[in-house]
């Protein structure tokens, strides 16, 4: 091969990589991007007016209380002060869901799956006023395509002032896809119904997306990735997760022949890194599951993230998203 013909391939194959690992993302709201801009010009705080709220993270009561995403304010409001913004997708995609009813915290809000990104991501909108009309599941939909008005609907414990109008804006993964199983055996959920399926909170696991948002490009495998080792659990499974059929890219070794898995989380509680077992493995546990290290640097956050109990062991969500994460394997 002549010299001129092997730096093509390299530029070629350069320009394919580049290709694959980026996927374009745009500003989920019609405001410029702010990406040279300070957090408060962007950002809806809570009525505390501490910008960092309105952050992803443990940013709320004295960081007691996790918020999984962004909150972007409006910038153009009508003569009521009700938003004018739209909402818009941030990535190529389709329509995984719709709620257009006001019947828990999110309010009306959309979710949509980005299949073609490095990683499979969702990314959900929520409190809108409108969701746009000609939506449905299933509709393949270009980044930047307006899919609701920005609003303040919920349902939840305080409404949401029109003052504090915002889109709640999320990206992040799926649990599992039997979380409905899971959900109708847990005994608390008696009386309240599940309306959102596998589009419920509780099973859908976010990641921060303001570094995704200030730029243009962005590779989510990636993204995933870099978030740290906060603890690890070991896994007993018969099937497997639907988890790891999904992310394929999270996971080392070979599923088939699985004697379970060694799960290393991030501190708000998302499966990065799953490790197939063999049967004697020192890290398969006796029973379905167990607590195996903790990063002491993140304990303290872990406690107020309920992934470890004030004691030591598991906390409430950690329990919670194994059992989620179990749900397909029984
Ligand atoms: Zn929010």
């Amino acid at each position: 091969m002549s010299l001129r013909s092997r730096l093509a391939l390299l530029f070629f194959s350069g320009l394919a990589a580049a290709a694959l690992d980026a996927t374009e993302i745009v500003w989920p709201t019609t405001m410029e991007r702010p990406a040279e801009r300070a957090p408060a010009d962007f950002l809806q705080p809570t009525v505390s007016g501490r910008t960092e709220s309105a952050l992803f993270g443990m940013v709320r009561e004295d960081g007691r209380r996790f918020h999984e995403g962004i909150d972007i304010r409006p910038v153009r409001t009508n003569a009521d002060g009700e938003p004018l913004d739209l909402v818009l997708a941030a990535m190529d995609g389709q329509v995984a869901y719709l709620n257009t009813d006001v019947n828990g915290p999110y309010g009306r809000y959309v979710v949509l799956f980005h299949a073609a990104a490095e990683l499979p991501v969702y990314s959900l909108y929520a409190h809108l006023a409108k969701v746009e009309p000609s939506l449905r599941p299933g509709k393949p939909l270009r980044r930047g395509t307006p899919i609701g008005l920005m609003g303040r609907t919920s349902a939840g414990a305080s409404p949401i002032t029109k003052d504090r109008a915002h889109l709640h804006f999320e990206v992040g993964l799926i649990l599992s896809t039997g979380f409905n199983l899971w959900y109708a055996r847990q005994p608390d959920n008696r009386g309240s119904p599940n309306h959102h399926g596998l589009y419920n909170g509780q099973n859908l696991i976010g990641l921060d997306p303001l570094p995704l948002l200030r730029q243009s490009r962005v590779d989510l495998l990636a993204a995933v990735r870099s978030q740290p080792t906060a603890l690890t659990v070991g896994l007993r499974t018969k099937g497997t997760p639907d988890f790891v059929k999904r992310y394929p890219a999270l996971v080392r070794g070979e599923a088939a022949g699985a004697a379970g898995w060694y799960v290393e989380f991030s501190w708000q509680g998302m499966p990065v890194r799953w490790t197939a077992l063999a049967a004697d493995s020192p890290q398969l546990p006796a029973a379905r599951w167990r607590l195996l290290e903790i990063d002491p640097r993140q304990r303290e956050r872990l406690i107020q993230r309920k992934m470890l109990g004030e004691k030591g062991g598991a906390g409430e969500l950690l329990q919670q998203n194994v059992e989620i994460l179990l749900s397909t394997t029984r």
